[in-house]
């Protein structure tokens, strides 16, 4: 008898665990939100969680992204057909004013009502006519604004060395960095080696220019990287400039990952 209650008092304690509960009060954790699918891009595919980032080089400066469900657009120019087939853009960013960065032709043909904003520094805002300066949002160095859950945070982009601090004054032109979820992404646009490039940390994948007179050396733009250590470069604004030296100079050693793509 003794025995027997030792037994029931085992036994209802085991209750206790979860053997005994009715499954109705165990729910199952709320399943992971599904990542939102990707937009229709063709291009290099690096996983997020926020569903893959798509990277479509198009010529030069001018370059696609898709991610979470958006389409980006960077620096369009030239004609319409360079961007057949691509989906339409969420978002166009604009670096800059000179002609390889900003076509007010390629942007009235790209930005379409309700669906596309334009995020641009005041200077290009400035050169643009009044319908596509109503679809603009402007951003000056170091301002963010978001869409939805792409956040945008302008970067300072500008020549150091003094033969070329006339090309691109600090204050005028945007670089871009992207952040959606635990991802950055960071368009330098056109400039040096600044500070501000080599203090960024945590970034997934970065778009460098190197070419001379306008921008940086591939020797400027792999000691950079060797600093900010994204986990994947791809030179763009590169024009004849040897990538197999700015390969060379970044390295096997610092982790980082260059990624050589058609830009011409
Ligand atoms: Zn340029």
């Amino acid at each position: 008898m003794h025995l027997l209650r030792l037994f029931t008092a085992t036994a209802a304690a085991l209750c206790l665990s979860s053997a005994c509960i009715p499954a109705d009060l165990f729910d199952p954790p709320p399943a992971p939100p599904s990542p939102p699918p990707d937009v229709n891009l063709p291009g290099d595919r690096i996983k997020t969680n926020f569903g893959n980032l798509i990277i479509h080089p198009i010529n030069h400066a001018t370059l696609a992204l898709g991610w979470s469900s958006k389409t980006i657009y960077v620096d369009p120019v030239g004609d319409a057909a360079r961007f057949a087939g691509l989906p339409a853009a969420n978002v166009i960013l604009v670096t800059d004013v000179h002609a390889d960065h900003l076509s007010a032709e390629t942007l009235t043909a790209l930005a379409i009502p309700n669906h596309t904003l334009i995020i641009a520094p005041q200077a290009v805002y400035d050169a643009l006519p009044p319908a596509l300066q109503a679809v603009t949002r402007v951003l000056a160095n170091d301002a963010t604004t978001n869409v939805e859950d792409l956040i945008i945070e302008a970067r300072p982009m500008y020549n150091t060395t003094p033969e070329r601090v006339n090309f691109h004054t600090k204050g005028r032109g945007n670089g871009y960095l992207l952040t959606t979820g635990d991802r950055r992404v960071y368009i330098a646009g056109d400039t040096e080696d600044i500070p501000e490039m080599r203090a960024l940390r945590g970034i997934d994948v970065a778009f460098l220019p190197m070419n001379l007179p306008y921008t940086m050396t591939v020797q400027q733009a792999a000691d950079a990287v060797r600093e900010f250590k994204p986990t994947i470069v791809y030179p763009y604004h590169f024009r004849d400039s040897d990538l197999a030296e700015f390969s060379r100079w970044v390295g096997t050693d610092a982790g980082v990952e260059v990624r050589l793509r058609e830009w011409y």
